[in-house]
């Protein structure tokens, strides 16, 4: 009956369900935005809790299977279905986002939320354990990567809870884990495609130094293309013609790394402030990442 190559995994344990709701805190004025729905097992307490639910889901028979759970109950007036891919739907206004997520939208979900113009002011997700380790990971950590990095400079995140597989039907293959995720409210001044250019360079292979990461002739190819795209820009000329642009990336590059002593250091081994410091000296000599 379920199609698991949606991740429908149904969480069959009305505590957890309970648990995962009461933990968003909501308003009775919240709007809740709910992905993946499924049959409304959490729908259901966050509709007995918020003034609206906003609930995404891809599969017109759990859409059907919801609005026959709600017809006729207070929550019925509440509750709008949009049936749909959640990656390729436009999102209304939301204050909360509930999600027992599946798997397969795991990293897209967290960034379409980062990104969204209004942020939710909390996120309460469950994902599979090890994707909840990589998003708490610090550096150092034998999880952490360009995820963690990633999602650690635009928002906070929590562990609130472990899930066993059996709390499922079917269960899954693997263990899960309720986090929270809350926007950073004061963004980093900091361009998103920007910062991830940059770290998709130096986390290609994390225990790899970073100087390396900047051999390669694929990146130093787009960085070479930026550079042009970025002297185009600001009309501004080569300082000296018989320098080929290709040397004068390489040589830009070599400074940075060099000024900011990050040279030989790994990124599993960098945290925020370091990827900051290489993020502003690129930019100072007109280096660029998107
Ligand atoms: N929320 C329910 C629960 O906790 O029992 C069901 C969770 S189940 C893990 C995931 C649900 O997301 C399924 O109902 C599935 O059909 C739906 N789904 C999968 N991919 C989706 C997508 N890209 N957009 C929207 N819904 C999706």
């Amino acid at each position: 009956k379920f199609n698991t190559d949606l991740g429908q995994h149904i969480l069959k344990n009305p505590l957890v369900a309970q648990g995962i709701v009461d933990k968003a805190n909501i308003k009775p004025s919240d709007i809740v935005l709910e992905v993946g729905p499924g049959t409304g097992n959490l729908t259901v307490r966050i509709l007995e809790q918020a003034r609206k639910v906003v609930a995404v889901e891809m599969d017109p028979r759990m859409a059907a299977e919801l609005t026959k759970r709600v017809h006729g109950t207070s929550g019925e007036k509440k509750l709008e279905i949009l049936l749909g891919d959640f990656m390729k739907t436009d999102l209304p206004y939301f204050d909360i986002c509930i999600s027992n997520t599946p798997y397969q939208i795991s990293s897209p979900l967290v960034f379409k939320l980062i990104n969204q113009p209004n942020p939710p002011r909390v996120s309460i997700l469950m994902f599979q354990r090890e994707f909840a380790l990589r998003l708490l990971a610090r550096p150092g950590d034998s999880l952490y990567c360009r995820l963690s990095a990633n999602v650690q400079m635009w928002a906070n995140v929590t562990h609130i809870m472990k899930v066993g597989r059996n709390n499922f039907r079917p269960p899954p293959q693997v263990e899960s884990s309720v986090v929270r995720i809350e926007i950073k409210t004061q963004r980093p001044q900091v361009d998103f495609n920007e910062w991830d250019g940059l770290l998709r360079i130096v986390f290609v292979r994390k225990n790899r130094t970073i100087s390396a990461g900047f051999k390669s002739s694929t990146i130093l190819q787009i960085l070479e293309k930026n550079y042009k795209t970025y002297l185009a820009m600001n009309n501004q000329m080569l300082d000296d013609e018989t320098v080929s642009l290709t040397d004068i990336v390489k040589n830009k590059i070599e400074t940075v790394l060099k000024e900011t002593k990050l040279s030989d250091k790994r990124a599993g081994k960098c945290d925020q402030n370091d990827f900051l410091k290489l993020l502003f000296a690129f930019h100072q000599v007109g280096i660029h990442f998107s």
